[in-house]
């Protein structure tokens, strides 16, 4: 399926000069949604995963329907405050300022392999961020996904030595 026909592409959205992504008008279509959610599966299916990590909000959206059709768990990467028990945090730049994602301590157990999920890469910031939160808590990336990647802002260089899907390409 040519998923791209669903992504609407907004102009000067939230600011002027970004075409923001809008994927909502590929999720509520119920084939476009399936289609991709079962492209990634496909994906992990081939990489013995035993949890999926995403971060919030659109990273849940992509992580549990994956993890619902592998029957495996999924432990959700947020912003600060928002998880009510122990957790680890890194603290990552944002384009303007700084701000800080966590994840509960005992959410991944050492040696488990992690599929990592979010909507999109940008620079790679975020994702950065949730592989740094996995690898303290001494899980092991051996995926990420994602339904769009802007190849023009080279989030990939920051993924060298992870293996990256990406459904679309901008
Ligand atoms: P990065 O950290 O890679 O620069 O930015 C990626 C994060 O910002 C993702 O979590 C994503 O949800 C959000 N994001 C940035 N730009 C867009 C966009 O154009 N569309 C959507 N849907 N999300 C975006």
């Amino acid at each position: 399926m040519d998923l791209k026909q669903y992504i609407t592409v907004v102009e000067d959205w939230p600011t002027e000069g970004i075409k923001f992504k809008d994927i909502t008008t590929l999720m509520d279509n119920g084939p476009a949604f399936k289609s991709a959610i079962d492209e990634i599966v496909e994906y992990a299916n081939t990489r013995e995963i035993d949890i999926i990590v995403g971060p919030e909000a659109r990273g849940f959206i992509i992580g549990c329907p994956v993890s619902y059709a592998m029957e495996v768990g999924f432990a959700p990467v947020r912003k600060e405050g928002k998880l009510p028990r122990e957790t680890i945090k890194v603290d990552y730049g944002l384009e303007y300022g700084k701000d800080v994602l966590t994840i509960h301590k005992d959410a991944i157990k050492p040696g488990q392999r992690v599929l990592i999920t979010d909507d999109l890469l940008a620079t790679g910031g975020t994702i950065e961020a949730t592989i740094n939160l996995v690898e303290q808590l001494g899980g092991i990336v051996v995926g990420c996904a994602f339904l769009v990647e802007l190849t023009y802002l080279d989030g990939r260089e920051k993924l060298d030595g992870y293996d990256v899907l990406t459904l679309m390409q901008y």
